[in-house]
């Protein structure tokens, strides 16, 4: 299981990749995704933080620093990362 760390939170993230993955696909799915803004800039974050952007316009590069700036870096080993564990 491939991981990458949020750019917002600094959450390690685990995403599928390989087909390994196809096994756990149902229980261990993605849990963010690389955000393709509209100026051309691109962000990896986890769900939790994508949530929190703004939903009433298309996010942009600033919105994503200023989520960031109000977001307390976390250090954890992603273990502990849903609610459930
Ligand atoms: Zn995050």
């Amino acid at each position: 299981m491939a991981s990458e760390s949020c750019d917002v939170c600094e959450r390690s993230v685990r995403i599928a990749g390989g087909i390994g993955d196809l096994w756990n696909f149902a229980f261990e799915s993605t849990q963010g995704l690389t955000l393709e803004l509209t100026d051309g800039s691109e962000f990896f974050l986890c769900f939790d933080c994508m949530e929190r952007l703004p939903d009433d316009h298309e996010p942009t590069a600033e919105d994503v620093a200023d989520l960031r700036e109000r977001t307390e870096p976390v250090e954890e080993d992603g273990n502990h990362f849903w609610h459930w564990r």
